[in-house]
This record gives C-alpha cells, structure tokens and sequence, in this order.
C-alpha cells in the first residue's frame, strides 16, 4: 500500500503545464496567465474628480466655514468624457463631475453637499457664484493620473489565476484578449458489463453510467473540458478502440475495473496498453486506483487514472488526485482546498489504518464550525455526497473519532474561482 501523498506525488510528476493559447480577456475567467501584464499607460489615465462638486484652489477656500463661506466665481462647468480648456484662478471654481479630468490651475474638489449651491438654486441665484463651506488641502477629492495603475508598471504575473477583478484589470489596461494557459481536455470512459448509459432503458443486471456524468462535472469544475468517450465494456477490443478515442486528450480517467474481483482483462488492456501500474492506496473510499501514460503514436504520453468504479470512491479519487493533476496542467501552483478544523457530531471508526475521507455537512454555530455525517458512508452510497460540504479527513493513525472530537475538513466548495 502506498499513501495518499505518494500516489499524489507520483501523479504530478508525469503530468505537465499546457501551451498557452490567447483569446478574448471574457473567455479567460479561471484561467492561469501566461506572461506578464505591463501597462502602457497610466490608470486612470488622467487626473480626475472623485466627487460631484466644484474644482478650485485649495488656497480660495482657507478660513472658509458654512457661517462665513468662501464667495467663488463659477466659470464653467465639465462632465465626465470631456475636457475643458478652462482654467481656474484664485476666487474662481468650476462646476465639476465625478471622473471628469480636472481643469487647469485647480488643485482640489469640494463636494456639492459642502457648498451653498441648494440654498442658491432655490433662492434663483444660482449659477455665477458659489459659497464654499469649509477649507480643503492639495488634493482633496481628486484622483490623480496613475493612482491605480503606474504606466509601465508590471500589473500582473504570469501564474496569477485570473478571477473576475484581474479580467477588469486586464479591461482598463485596454487589453482586449489575455495570454493563459489552456484548459486541459480530459477523456472520460466509464468500464464494466454492467454499465448502460442513460439513453437506454434499464433491463435487469444493469445500473445507470452515473460516474462520467459525476467526473465530467468535477472535471468542468476544476477547470478542464470533459470529453465523454462513453462505456466500455469488460472486453479486451473493445476497451482498447475505446481508450484510443480519448488518446488526442491531455489525460485520460476510467472508472471501475481496477478493483481485485474485477475482470482481469480491464487491468491486462490498460497494462497492454500504456505504462500502467495498479496502486493500493491507504485511503477510504477509494483504495485501487491505476495511474499511468499511453502512448500517442510517436508523440508525448497522454497520461491515465484509473479511478474506482464505485460511485463515492470515484468522485473521492477525483478530488484527491486528478483535480490537483488538471490543476497544475492549467499553470496552478496552488492546488489544495481550504480546510476548517469542526467539532465532529457523530462518530467514525477507521479499523485498518487507512486515511478516511467522510462525507459531512458543515454548519458554523457561535463562531465555531461542526461536522455532520451526511448519513451511510458506503462507497456506492452516492447520496451521501449530494449533502456533503466537505471531506472530513481522519488520518490513518487515528482509530475512532468521537462526538466533540476536533477534525480537519476539505471544504469542496470553496473554490478560489470556478473554472468555467
Ligand atoms: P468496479 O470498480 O468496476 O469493480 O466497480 C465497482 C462498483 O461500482 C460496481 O458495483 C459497479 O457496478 C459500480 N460502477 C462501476 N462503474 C460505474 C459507473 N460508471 N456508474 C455507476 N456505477 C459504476
Ligand atoms: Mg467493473
């Protein structure tokens, strides 16, 4: 038996960072960036208001109060997306919208409500001059040229996950499309005789294809395309014409026939194959898995996981190796899930040492977590997974948990952005 961290090891090392691909900034959410962002100008672009109000001289305004204001001649007014060939003078101001540039000579904004203009408009005095209510410094309520963004200034590294921010950070540097690295295309077979998809009705002896539907969506929310290569079943031919169709992916992932009661000829084919060997892993659910690379005639290997046919053990096995493997692909360094420690409500045993990931709810009460079995952990219990928040992870030296026992949880739905 080899432990999680050793098949996760083992798993990273033989799978790579993808080509980058540039296409339009909207299409780059949840995607890596490939190289650098630099700005090639200032942002904001120029100094402009921060408020509605009146730009003047800071110097007009010294000693004003709203007993004894400030009198300003207005000259003129500016909106926002038009520049003005005003210029203030001491005594003067103009009449100001938020985000216009700033007019010549003036060096500060006061802000409508700190004047008289409502008290004027209503008295039909409005419009030649205004009382200034209070004295500002150099600087007041204005935005200056390059207060967001230095031009020239590098604004983004290659690597950074691109979350909505950076999109309409990469938007006000005027870039249109972004440099990432693509998204990995990750072929999906399902194995086993008794396996049907869910176009055909359901005779007796068969079950429902429900692990590709549940891999595609991890994989979709991981970042990757799934690409659906169908059912195969427990037989040498067509196993192997099924493997071939999903050799032009990035990664291939079956589920089922890796178990010890399996067919042998679901292990001989993937053996045959590709370089594939057969893992116990100290886990629960999920103990078999295969990992491995095919080979794609004469050029790079497309590498393969072989993940465990029971529903639970599926989807486990995904979350714990494939999602950090389609993760580091997309150019991620960072692959690991948050974790809260929660009281445990309900217990857990772990009778043969191995690492137990429990499906729990998780609920935040006075300012503490708590854990809650999502009911029969049974690993083709997939129910047990529709409620579930997060993993509970017992570690393998630890036989019982008890009710008010500490545990550490992946949360798996804290996702520091989705990858669609
Ligand atoms: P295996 O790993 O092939 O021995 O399968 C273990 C269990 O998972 C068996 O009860 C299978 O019927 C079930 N199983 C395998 N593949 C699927 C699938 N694609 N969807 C649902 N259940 C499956
Ligand atoms: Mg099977």
């Amino acid at each position: 038996m080899i432990s999680v961290e050793e098949a996760l090891e083992r798993i990273l090392g033989l799978v790579e960072v993808l080509e980058k691909e540039e296409k339009p900034i909207l299409d780059c959410l949840g995607q890596v960036l490939g190289e650098d962002a630099y700005a090639s100008f200032d942002v904001p672009p120029y100094d402009n208001s921060a408020m509605d109000g009146y730009a003047l001289q800071s110097a007009s305004t010294v000693g004003a109060t709203a007993e004894s204001p400030s009198i300003l001649r207005v000259i003129g007014e500016i909106a926002a997306g038009h520049v003005s060939t005003l210029s203030v003078e001491a005594g003067t101001a103009v009449r100001i919208m938020t985000g216009a540039p700033m007019p010549k000579g003036a060096d500060a904004v006061v802000p409508f409500e700190l004047t008289d203009e409502v008290e004027r408009r209503h008295a039909g005095r409005h419009g030649k001059q205004v009382g200034i209510r209070c004295s500002v410094g150099i600087g007041a309520n204005v935005r200056y040229a390059g207060e967001d963004i230095k031009r020239n200034g590098l604004v983004m590294r290659r690597g950074k996950l691109l979350r909505p921010a950076a999109i309409g950070v990469l938007a006000s540097l005027g870039k249109a499309s972004a440099v990432v690295i693509r998204r990995p295309v990750i072929g999906i077979l399902a194995t086993g005789d008794e396996v049907l998809d869910i176009s055909q009705p359901l005779p007796p002896g068969k079950i429902y294809n429900s692990n590709s539907y549940s891999l595609a969506c991890q994989v979709r929310s991981s970042g990757g395309i799934p690409k659906l290569l169908g059912v195969a079943p427990d037989r040498a031919e067509q196993l192997s014409a099924a493997l071939r169709c999903g050799l032009d992916c990035d990664m291939l992932i079956t589920s089922g026939g890796v178990s010890l009661g399996d067919y042998d000829v679901v292990k001989d084919v993937l053996a045959a194959e590709g370089d594939v060997s057969f893992w116990t892993v100290r886990m629960k659910p999920g103990k078999p898995i295969a990992f491995g690379v095919f080979e794609r005639k004469g050029e790079k290997k497309v590498p393969h996981l072989g993940l465990p046919g029971n529903p639970v053990s599926s989807m486990v096995t995904f979350e714990i190796f494939a999602r950090p493997a389609i993760r580091k692909m997309m150019g991620m360094v960072d692959f690991s899930r948050r974790y809260v420690t929660a009281i445990m409500e309900g217990s857990i045993r772990n009778a043969d040492g191995r690492r137990v990931f429990a499906r729990v709810t998780v609920s935040k009460k006075g300012g503490q977590y708590f854990a809650k079995l999502t009911g029969s952990q049974g690993s083709g219990v997939l129910t047990s997974m529709l409620e579930a928040d997060g993993l509970a992870v017992i570690p393998e030296t630890v036989v019982a948990v008890e009710p008010s026992d500490l545990v550490e949880v992946m949360m798996l739905d804290w996702n520091e952005v989705d990858g669609f």
